[in-house]
């Protein structure tokens, strides 16, 4: 009898380029984001998802993760990691607890410091590690689903906003938002 065989066909990279006049699209498009990823989170039960936040200092990656993270059911302040490192945020979606965890690593001295910190279990936990300055580890860090990338306009507060799915799950969780 003849064996079928499933072949997997891999899904093009998924890129979402937004631009955003004010910090109100900027807020939006997080909670555009913060919907997908929820999706993703609850119908793939455990799963992670890693994202990195690009950008020059002041280019909106520490903005855009309070509005994602507040759009994902955090009620209380989202504060910046810059002295701690990381931040963890402890959140429930629909019968599901998840972490999100905020990094900011521009302070490391060391790119194994967020290793040493004992970081590295975080990214096995079910739900996000969102991580600014990702280029301090230099290469340390566990592969990236998905890569957010800000950069300033030429009005005070403009932003172009380019997301990139890089694996499997991290365009399985961008699909949504081209398909809404
Ligand atoms: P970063 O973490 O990249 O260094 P921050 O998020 O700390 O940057 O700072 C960005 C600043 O720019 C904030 O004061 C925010 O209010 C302001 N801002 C103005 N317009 C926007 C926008 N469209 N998107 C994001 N932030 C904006
Ligand atoms: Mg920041």
């Amino acid at each position: 009898m003849a064996q079928t065989q499933a072949i997997s066909i891999p899904t093009p990279i998924t890129v979402i380029d937004q631009y955003c006049r004010q910090e109100a699209d900027t807020a939006a498009l997080a909670k555009h984001l913060a919907a997908c990823f929820g999706r993703f989170l609850t119908s793939q039960s455990g799963s992670h998802l890693n994202i990195s936040l690009e950008g020059d200092l002041g280019a909106g990656k520490t903005t855009f993760a309070r509005y994602l993270i507040q759009a994902m059911g955090h009620e209380g302040k989202v504060k910046s990691p810059t002295y701690t490192l990381c931040e963890p945020y402890p959140l429930q979606l629909k019968d599901q607890a998840i972490i999100v965890y905020h990094f900011d690593l521009y302070r490391m001295r060391d790119p194994l410091e967020w290793q040493e910190a004992g970081f590295a279990e975080h990214f096995d936990v079910p739900g996000i590690c969102l991580i600014e300055w990702p280029e301090k580890a230099e290469g340390t860090l566990p592969r990236f689903d998905i890569r957010i990338q800000l950069s300033a306009g030429s009005d005070e507060n403009e932003r172009a906003i380019k997301t990139s799915g890089l694996t499997e799950p991290g365009k399985t969780a961008l699909k949504e938002i081209l398909s809404t």
